[in-house]
């Protein structure tokens, strides 16, 4: 009897030891919540928006009736395409954007910066950007590729406050637009690849992203050029990207700002940072909600929901949509009406010549 008892006890046991030194990867681990609290799932924006941050590379020949139909989903009212190109290819995109929905897109341009060194460029660069403008660009967005891979004639990196940039920037002063600048990449990304990586997962899943301080230059580096640059040209506006990689410490990009008036902030693709301080981020946007303005990056329409949810909700503890950028949950920041229509729409109308403004509500 006794013997069948421990037999038993064995049995019943055994399965649960197993699992207690089970271990498990990092990637499978997808525990479902058991917290019970208020949930608000938003699928539309409580206020018409304007996303200052999206790429649609084939504007100039794609159907842009299926683009306007997602938009109107999310109570999108118009999408600025950062990626413009200039020339021809940005003819073709104004055009298509004039011949069928005037008032729902505005195209950035963007420089084309081979060939810096050579005799004439720096004067070549800022004609075009004029005639872009005269084409219906209504700013100029520079790519991350200044600072990583932009090489001068003599194959020496371009820095992002490289002086043979300097009259591009004061152009567009002149032309009263805006430069939306993306530079560097997160912090992370430059930091050992190990169990203390928050991107660790990212960088596992996307090896091409990782850095070093000699792939190009540390990250500090490129980060201090760019603000080198904001300073050089304080009558230029510029919108920092990704809120100038500095979405995980806001005290800093608060000093930033307070120190170059000239520069506005949008939160594409970080929203994952703000929705893991709601508090500290209120005070934030409370304190700046004058200079941000909603931007999302990639083009997936389902995930502007947790951009909506952080902003507008008092939610606690929701999922995000990508692992890589976030294993822990959000939280909402709950702004007032008066901060997120300034941040929806009424920064980017005060910031972005020529939009529309009998889109959106006073
Ligand atoms: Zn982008």
């Amino acid at each position: 009897m006794k013997h069948i008892l421990s037999l038993f006890l064995i049995i019943l046991v055994f399965p649960d030891c197993r699992a207690q030194n089970n271990k498990m990867d990092f990637e499978k681990y997808d525990p479902v919540s058991t917290l019970v609290v208020p949930e608000h799932k938003l699928t539309r924006a409580k206020f018409p928006f304007i996303d200052v941050h999206n790429h649609q590379w084939q504007m100039g020949s794609q159907d842009l009736g299926d683009l306007v139909k997602d938009m109107d989903k999310l109570n999108m009212k118009v999408m600025i395409n950062l990626s413009g190109g200039n020339g021809s290819g940005l003819v073709s995109m104004t055009r298509n954007v004039k011949e069928h929905y005037p008032n729902r897109f505005i195209v950035f341009a963007n420089v084309n910066f081979t060939g810096v060194g050579k005799e004439g460029w720096t004067e070549g660069a800022v004609k075009q950007l004029e005639e872009d403008v005269k084409n219906g660009a209504n700013g100029l967005k520079v790519f991350k590729n200044l600072g990583f891979s932009v090489n001068d004639v003599n194959g020496k990196r371009v820095t992002v406050d490289d002086p043979r940039l300097d009259p591009i920037w004061e152009k567009c002063a002149d032309l009263k637009i805006p430069v939306l600048i993306h530079t560097a990449d997160p912090k992370s990304f430059w930091d050992p690849l190990d169990e203390k990586n928050e991107r660790w997962l990212e960088l596992v899943t996307h090896p091409e992203r990782k850095r070093g301080p000699d792939n190009p230059v540390p990250w500090e580096v490129l980060i201090e050029e760019q603000h080198r640059m904001f300073k050089k040209h304080p009558r230029t506006t510029f919108i920092a990207a990704h809120f100038g990689w500095y979405p995980n410490d806001l005290a800093k990009l608060g000093k930033l700002l307070d120190d170059m008036p000239n520069v506005n902030v949008e939160f594409g693709a970080v929203i994952a940072e703000l929705g893991r301080q709601p508090r500290m981020a209120r005070q934030f946007f409370e304190k700046y909600q004058d200079r941000i303005m909603f931007g999302k990056d990639s083009w997936a329409p389902e995930e502007y929901a947790t951009y909506f949810r952080v902003l507008e909700t008092d939610d606690e503890y929701f999922p995000y949509h990508k692992k890589y950028h976030a294993f822990w949950r959000m939280y909402g920041m709950g702004l007032p009406d008066e901060i997120l229509k300034k941040v929806y729409y009424k920064n980017a109308l005060r910031i972005i010549p020529n939009i529309d403004k009998s889109l959106f509500p006073n």
